[in-house]
């Protein structure tokens, strides 16, 4: 390992990121890493506090005294880290040490772990926070009049529980920085908030045994889509396969007579659906017609995906396997294939100042037939709160409106981070980016969660924004922190922090 100076600096910066590299932290085991914060703080001299979750700050007063209340800034990380490694690599995340590595990419410095991930998600934010209490505690760093709470939150990456169950005295501020970014020039200054919820729409089947030699079972399959997330991959207009499966069998429905038996799509509801399949009776003499209507649809469906979607995959074929002949009763098929139809699925409306940004979208995430009901799953995400609960509400009157024997459930539910694309603090951090480094920021939403979204449901007052280094490759054991950005970011934040007052 090189050694610190060669680094550049804040030498601070890099030594706490090299002791924290040694401290298991992998999400919900936090207590570890939060010692060494407490302990820290202890000998540097300032106050800290844990919350019931395990969330801590520590607090850095004023270094001087002003008459009036002084402007509180809140600087924030989180403690836990993604532990991901390569199967070969012996490695155990409870107590072995990561072992870092200096490699070269493209002329540049990147620091990375072997065989694991770095964690400089969020390695990076506390080292930073770290550092900046070292240097006010050394002298070297004077922010005058200004109060620092310095906040580190657990279980960010399992599901924002430290932020999402923070207690809500344990900081109080104007601003709040978060340095969770993993790009050096962008910053991010919303998100979307969203609803995960689960219809369950009862059914008892029917049995066509008596009409066993006039029909015959067919499969139709959609597959080999590209998929992804249902949130920051949604504006890429890729195919969700229980919206193309719904597409061609009410279709079918409307010209064959069709005796469904089972319709099944994906899995999560955090990815887009990749693959659907329905099984269905036919009249044995209409199989051939549908087999041609299914190759006639095909080149107009794979046309709409042109140059996003190469390998989708249509195929319909005799269903092999034991059927009981037993199917959803024709009714209830003919509903469930418009709601179907009618379901809205994708980007539903853009940012009207960012044409590029997502703001309401939509994922028909998941159809199960079970033996007596059929379950759909579906993830609604938007930029603010009222949009949030305008498609909720949208989907369910759909739902309602065929009279459904169901049961409603929502399974998650998490609040938006609206952008400001005018407030203070983004306009003084563009000016301050554009000062230091002759370069316009790029300032973005996201469209999917972060745990700004819950400090802002929390304190609506506060303005916030979320910035950071490079980092590639994040989450898996690629991940690598460029070293140059590092300083750059650092000179940001200082400058920023010094700005604000
Ligand atoms: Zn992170």
């Amino acid at each position: 390992m090189e050694n610190l100076k060669s680094l550049g600096e804040p030498q601070e910066f890099w030594d706490y990121l090299f002791q924290i590299s040694k401290i298991p932290r992998c999400s919900r085991k936090e207590e570890l890493i939060r010692a060494f914060i407490e302990d820290e703080a202890l000998k540097l001299k300032f106050e800290h506090q844990t919350d019931q979750i395990g969330n801590i700050v520590v607090r850095v007063p004023p270094q001087t005294n002003t008459e009036s209340e002084p402007l509180r800034i809140v600087l924030q990380s989180h403690m836990d880290m993604v532990c991901e490694k390569n199967e070969e690599i012996d490695h155990d995340f409870s107590k072995d040490p990561l072992r870092l590595n200096i490699i070269d990419i493209d002329d540049e410095k990147w620091l990375t772990a072997e065989g694991t991930t770095l964690g400089a998600d969020n390695a990076v934010g506390m080292a930073y926070q770290l550092a900046i209490m070292k240097k006010i505690y050394s002298g070297e760093l004077n922010l005058g009049p200004l109060h620092l709470d310095l906040l580190f939150t657990v279980d960010e990456e399992r599901g924002l529980s430290g932020a999402s169950k923070i207690d809500r005295d344990l900081v109080k501020g104007e601003y709040l920085i978060n340095l969770d970014s993993e790009e050096d020039d962008e910053f991010t200054i919303g998100c979307a908030g969203g609803r995960v919820f689960k219809v369950e729409i009862k059914d008892e089947r029917v049995s066509i045994e008596k009409m066993k030699d006039q029909i015959t079972p067919l499969k139709l399959d959609v597959m080999g889509l590209m998929g992804g997330h249902s949130g920051t991959d949604i504006i890429k207009n890729r195919g969700n396969a229980n919206k193309i499966l719904a597409e061609i069998m009410w279709k079918l429905n409307k010209e064959f007579t069709i005796y469904l038996c089972a319709i099944n799509g994906g899995n999560l509801t955090n990815a887009i659906t990749r693959e659907a399949h329905a099984i269905f009776y036919v009249k044995k003499e209409e199989s051939k017609n549908i087999k041609e209507k299914i190759e006639f649809y095909k080149p107009f469906i794979k046309s709409l995906f042109e140059g996003i979607e190469s390998n989708l995959i249509i195929n319909c074929e005799e269903y092999q396997e034991n059927l009981n002949h037993l199917i959803i009763a024709n009714d209830l098929k003919d509903k469930l294939l418009d709601l179907f139809y009618l379901m809205p699925n994708g980007p539903l409306s853009m940012h009207p100042k960012n044409p590029k940004l997502v703001h309401t979208s939509d994922n028909f995430a998941v159809i199960k037939t079970k033996p007596n009901s059929i379950k759909i799953k579906i993830s609604t995400r938007s930029l603010n709160e009222y949009g949030k609960e305008v498609i909720y509400e949208n989907i369910i009157t759909l739902f309602n409106a065929f009279n459904f024997d169901m049961d409603l459930t929502i399974i998650t539910d998490y609040p938006s981070w609206d952008p400001d694309f005018s407030s203070l603090l983004t306009s003084k951090a563009r000016e301050i980016y554009k000062e230091l480094f002759n370069q316009e920021v790029n300032i973005k939403a996201i469209h999917a969660g972060l745990e700004c979204a819950y400090f802002s449901k929390y304190y609506p007052n506060m303005q916030m924004i979320s910035i950071g280094p490079d980092i590639k490759g994040g989450h898996s054991p690629d991940e690598r922190l460029k070293i140059g950005s590092s300083k750059k970011i650092w000179k940001f934040l200082i400058t920023l922090i010094k700005n604000l007052q």
